[in-house]
């Protein structure tokens, strides 16, 4: 048996390499109870059941797997015909859902390499797939696949899953592990190595390109040589992806706890730009360093947050990847056509959001968040009168309160400023009327000192 981990684009010969029970560290008590559940039901009723894919993955490493999906000879309707809570979905690839309460397990069904339909004659371009016929699968124009249903065995299943390490099974008929792939080498040594030639697999499913990085980062993998080095050249593919499902991707990146390491080897591969090209752009030539400073320590921030178990949105992280692009279109607004500063941020606020929705979707219950988070911004610098008062109250202050710090760490905004707002959060209601009698007056009916020009949109040109 071979043991080089060298992927060939077919399936060898070769049994896989077992790791008998006493060789691994996989423990059941590590499993969700619901995968075990449906792992020995699918056993019970006669079918292979195996768990696979990021779950072994992380079981092997130690670590704790954020879902588990299962792989089985059952075809979708027999495995919904053995559980009430489950759900047939997919189109491109149909799948099993298990639902126990808010838990998940999927379950697909061994698929076929899609090798073989790269050799059907004529297959229909992306436009057809709708009238593609069950148990096909379609390859487009471009070798994309658009359409994967053909029913294969383990062996096969195992040769079209995209990285080594993601094509481990353990199979709950004795608790081994079964490597047809060359992972567990790999995944000892820390690789993260596509299975089967790098640029076809890559043009097959551009996103490839997106979750080697992913998992390099999470895991603190090495992405191989020959995996890496298509990356650049191919990157562009990317353009080709539907955004709804780059924001999925998106979501996985850089809500996955390791988004400062995802960030530089995204930019390292020169991948970011196909996901925030406008972003990117500020980025590629900045002249303050504000705008890198700053999603730098927003992203080390939403890895902080996600340690300790508290909540992050998908409003938020937007509003922090696209600030840069905002903030510049606002100020050649006001420079450009003497734009107000608040009408300037709205203006640029709807313009880098139209135009980043052309890549990169984001669902509409995030788009106004994201706008209040950016267009409150300006509202920090203005702590005249009862202002500060109420902009606490506003729905999104509490997020537009974190992004401001966080500028405001960037130096983007005056220490003073941050200071300011967080001794105000701190005080007692009384504590805050001297606060706000000591910045500007407490009549806010009254006139107004002026304390300084408040900076224009974004605040990036404070003294
Ligand atoms: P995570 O920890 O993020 O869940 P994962 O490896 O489980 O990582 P999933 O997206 O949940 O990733 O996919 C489950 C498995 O399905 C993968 O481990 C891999 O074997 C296979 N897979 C997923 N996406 C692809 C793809 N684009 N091409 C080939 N195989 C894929
Ligand atoms: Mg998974």
């Amino acid at each position: 048996m071979t043991e080089t981990g060298q992927a060939q684009a077919r399936p060898r010969p070769d049994a896989p390499r077992i790791i008998p029970r006493a060789e691994h560290n996989i423990s059941r008590a590590d499993i969700s109870k619901n995968a075990l559940k449906v792992l020995y039901r699918l056993r019970k009723a006669g079918y292979q059941a195996y768990l696979v894919g990021g779950g072994v993955r992380d079981l092997l490493l130690g670590r704790e797997p954020k879902d588990f999906d299962v792989a089985t000879d059952a075809r979708p309707e027999e495995v919904r015909a053995l559980f009430r809570n489950c759900r047939l979905i997919g189109r491109r690839f149909r799948l099993a859902h298990v639902h126990f309460g808010p838990e998940i397990i999927e379950v697909a069904t061994f698929r076929a390499i899609p090798r073989l339909a790269g050799e059907v004659e004529g297959a229909e371009p992306a436009e057809g797939r709708g009238a593609a016929p069950e148990g096909e699968i379609l390859i487009d124009e471009e070798g994309r696949i658009v359409r994967d249903n053909v029913y294969g065995t383990i062996e096969e299943d195992a040769w079209r899953r995209d990285f080594t390490v993601n094509a481990l099974y353990y199979n709950i008929a004795d608790f081994s592990v079964l490597d047809y792939v060359g992972g567990m080498e790999d995944l000892r040594a820390g690789l993260v190595r596509l299975i089967g030639d790098p640029e076809q697999r890559y043009r097959e499913d551009p996103v490839r390109m997106l979750r080697a990085v992913r998992f390099a980062a999470k895991l603190g993998f090495r992405i191989d040589p020959a995996t890496a080095a298509p990356i650049r050249r191919l990157g562009h593919l990317l353009e080709d992806i539907p955004p709804a499902r780059l924001f999925e991707e998106v979501l996985k990146l850089f809500l996955g706890g390791a988004a400062v390491a995802t960030f530089e080897l995204l930019r390292h591969y020169d991948l970011f730009r196909y996901l925030f090209p406008a972003t990117d752009a500020v980025l590629a030539d900045e002249e303050d360093g504000f705008p890198h400073t700053f999603v730098l320590k927003a992203l080390a921030n939403t890895d902080a947050r996600i340690a300790e178990g508290k909540p992050v949105t998908p409003a938020f992280l937007y509003a922090v990847l696209l600030w840069g692009p905002v903030r510049r279109r606002a100020r050649e607004r006001v420079e450009a056509k003497g734009a107000g500063e608040v009408e300037a941020l709205h203006r640029a606020a709807s313009e880098a959001m139209a135009e980043q929705i052309r890549h990169t979707a984001l669902p509409k219950r995030f788009r106004a968040p994201m706008r209040e988070i950016w267009t409150l911004q300006p509202r920090f610098e203005a702590r005249r009168g009862r202002r500060p008062l109420r902009l606490r109250v506003h729905p999104r202050y509490r997020a537009a309160y974190d992004f401001m710090l966080l500028r405001a760490e960037a130096g983007e905004v005056e220490a003073e400023t941050a200071e300011w707002w967080h001794r105000f959060e701190a005080a007692s209601e009384d504590e805050r009327e001297r606060m706000l009698a000591e910045a500007g007056g407490r009549r806010a009916g009254g006139r107004r000192r002026r304390r300084r020009r408040p900076a224009p949109a974004g605040g990036d040109a404070a003294p």
